[in-house]
């Protein structure tokens, strides 16, 4: 008998490892997220190692493909605007990658001279390019020898003789121009206060996920992050919004910072591999509580996570750690 379940204990390790094994040979180590993506953290590690590689450098020339999908400004701007402009700094404004730009103090041989026009150059001396990457997008700095992938609607040849490239199959990216102050509208998760985070929810009368989804008010929380910053304060995403207490929404304020603080810890260490590479790479996760884990065990209390459908998007929880 015992020796019957020493045996059938060795098959199943060794089922498990072939199976382990032949996981690891469909799915690399990268997981790409079911859910849209890139959200907040994303974008922000991925601003952060475009600035790390393309602050400072020079845009010399653009060119722009024939689909227009991706461009929210005509292709004839986007070029005239970002050529000849030093990248000043990248960062992340809600879920857009914003460049800043200024024009070089040489302007390339034939662009319009600076010099003699002071008052109209004041206005023409800084604009601002602004990228969201919608669901597949994906931003590029190689050697100008590398294989252009398909799907590629922008290039990019920088001063340094590298080449920004943007990528996106499915084309729900954007690309757009302004002339500066960007505002995508909402208030920036990571810098609101805990008094403006509960004005912002107290009294409404949709569901707290609805809100927290709402980019009018926070903007750049999405689907998944909504679902691990409610599990962490305790809250169901369809209470309320009005029924929750001040003291709960503390709470919320708490956990969606610590939620995407974290993620964006985690994403700094896999974004280069994101930025540089060429394949299929998708981002490392955060390790979900509740998103994406319906019938499995809740890690607090071993409660199964529920799913419901709330607006069309699907929230994850758990019924006895959240009320
Ligand atoms: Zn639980």
């Amino acid at each position: 008998m015992e020796e019957q379940t020493g045996r059938s204990l060795l098959a199943l390790g060794l089922w498990l490892l072939a199976k382990s094994q032949e996981l690891r040979a469909i799915s690399p180590a990268p997981i790409l997220y079911p859910d849209s993506v890139p959200e907040l953290p994303e974008v922000e590690t991925i601003a952060r190692g475009i600035d790390r590689r393309v602050a400072g450098d020079t845009v010399e020339s653009v060119w722009i493909g024939s689909r227009t999908q991706p461009l929210k400004s005509p292709a004839g701007v986007i070029a005239s605007t970002l050529e000849g402009k030093r990248i000043l700094r990248v960062h992340r404004a809600g879920k857009h990658i914003v460049f800043d730009l200024e024009e070089t103090a040489h302007p390339k041989k034939g662009r319009r001279a600076v010099r003699g026009q002071p008052r109209q150059a004041a206005s023409l001396q800084t604009a601002q390019w602004i990228v969201h990457l919608g669901m597949t997008g994906r931003m590029v700095v190689c050697e100008p020898a590398a294989e252009v992938a398909k799907h590629t609607h922008l290039i990019a040849k920088l001063g340094s003789g590298r080449e920004l490239r943007f990528i996106d199959p499915r084309m729900f990216g954007k690309l757009s121009v302004h002339a500066g102050g960007f505002d995508p509208g909402g208030v920036e998760p990571l810098e609101v206060s805990e008094e403006r985070f509960i004005a912002l929810f107290r009294g409404r009368k949709t569901p707290i996920k609805s809100a927290l989804l709402n980019q009018k008010l926070l903007r750049g929380v999405g689907n998944i992050y909504a679902d691990e910053s409610l599990f962490r304060a305790g809250i169901r995403p369809r209470r309320r919004a009005a029924s929750i207490t001040r003291e709960q929404l503390g709470k919320l304020h708490r956990a969606v910072r610590e939620v995407l603080r974290e993620a964006i810890a985690l994403g700094g260490s896999s974004i280069s591999d994101y930025v540089d590479a060429d394949g299929e790479e998708g981002f490392f996760q955060l390790q979900h509580r509740v998103y994406g884990r319906e019938g499995e065990p809740c890690l607090v209390c071993g409660t199964p996570i529920r799913r419901v459908v709330l607006a069309g998007r699907s929230s994850h929880y758990c019924s006895n750690c959240q009320k």
